[in-house]
């Protein structure tokens, strides 16, 4: 679709040269390893967030060798706030695949890039066409907004034929020239300017033929996942306290938090209580603040309990456990309510 005699691409990419974003850490010695990392921390993440995550990451992590020989632990312990650990799993297993499928060079082709973990088709076009100027359509969350907005493409993205929608759309308008800016500039122009709430049309470069905003309703673009209440699940999280160290114990790799470390957890009181018996565990139990943690998919209400041991048991449990300081930083990846109640504990508050 033309305005005023100019292609929607070159519109974005005069737009791009102007006020588009080019001083990001990734854009800077750009390459597949860096461009890789920063577009799997902005999954979910809006810049400014993956900034200082970003750089400490990339200090620790400089190379994908480095990052394939770290351990798990470490890894996660760089992700531990960000959420969403998946993606720091996947990160690390791609790293090694590198390591052992491609001799440590990030691949180049599409098809190589999407065939590691964690890597979709738009992320595989972003890696290669940000870091290397290879010719890949992109559709990412902002640019789906984008898209669906200025074509009044209807219906949830999720639905494969809505996406099949905005991926024809997506490869029309991608030019086969500058596609570094260009594909920068969409997703800097969804993330700036048609944001999901508020967009700023006056200052688009492509509302001049946008049918949502000549419709008044560029906020019914992309169209809503269909609602479903999330259910609701309540668990008992036991807090392990003996001499200023408390015992946590590392999930299972897979699932909900998979691998990071967490404490010992119950469905119910009851079956709490059975585990401590089991244990040889006799300790005053102290009530903390309960709370909800809100997954994507369920809410989890949680009962933090402490219990203060007059001595350290031996082997805790079927999972691999430690027993942490509580006034040392811990160096390992850690969920979030995990995180919050380890600040509470060491202040020795029960608000
Ligand atoms: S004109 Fe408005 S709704 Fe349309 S793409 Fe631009 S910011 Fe989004």
């Amino acid at each position: 679709m033309e305005a005023s005699g100019r292609s929607f691409s070159d519109r974005v990419i005069q737009w791009y040269r102007l006020a588009g974003r080019k001083t990001l850490p990734w854009q800077q010695d750009k390459s597949p390893y860096r461009v890789w990392i920063s577009e799997i921390m902005l999954q979910q993440t809006q810049v400014a967030t993956v900034i200082p995550y970003y750089l400490k990451f990339m200090q620790r992590f400089p190379t994908v060798r480095e990052l394939a020989e770290a351990p798990t632990d470490d890894v996660l312990h760089h992700w531990t706030g960000l959420g969403y650990y998946a993606r720091a799993r996947n990160l690390h297993r791609a790293a090694q695949v590198i390591m052992d499928r491609h001799g440590g060079e990030f691949p180049r082709t599409l098809e190589q890039v999407m065939a590691l973990p964690g890597i979709g088709r738009s992320t595989a076009g972003a890696v290669l066409s940000l870091s290397l100027g290879q010719h890949h359509p992109i559709l990412d969350g902002n640019v789906k907004r984008v898209l669906a907005r200025h074509r009044a493409i209807d219906g949830w993205p999720g639905q494969k034929a809505v996406e099949n929608r905005l991926w024809q759309a997506t490869e029309t308008v991608t030019p086969a020239q500058e596609i570094q800016a260009y594909n920068q500039a969409m997703m800097d122009i969804g993330a700036m300017i048609c944001t999901r709430t508020k967009p700023s049309c006056g200052e688009c470069p492509v509302a001049q033929d946008c049918r949502a905003h000549a419709q008044g309703n560029p906020g019914d673009y992309p169209g809503k996942k269909p609602r479903r209440e999330k259910p609701v699940r309540a668990c008992v999280q036991l807090m392990l306290v003996h001499d200023g160290q408390v015992l946590l114990h590392r999930r299972p790799p897979s699932g909900i938090w998979g691998g990071l470390w967490c404490f010992p957890q119950f469905d119910t009181k009851n079956e709490a209580e059975l585990w401590l018996a089991s244990q040889g565990i006799d300790a005053d139990w102290q009530d903390f603040q309960p709370f909800r943690h809100t997954f994507s998919h369920y809410h989890l209400d949680i009962q933090p309990v402490r219990l203060e041991l007059g001595r350290q048991p031996g082997q805790v449990g079927e999972l691999e456990h430690h027993w942490f300081a509580l006034d040392t930083p811990l160096k390992v990846g850690l969920a979030a309510p995990t995180e919050g109640l380890l600040r509470t504990l060491e202040t020795g508050g029960r608000d």
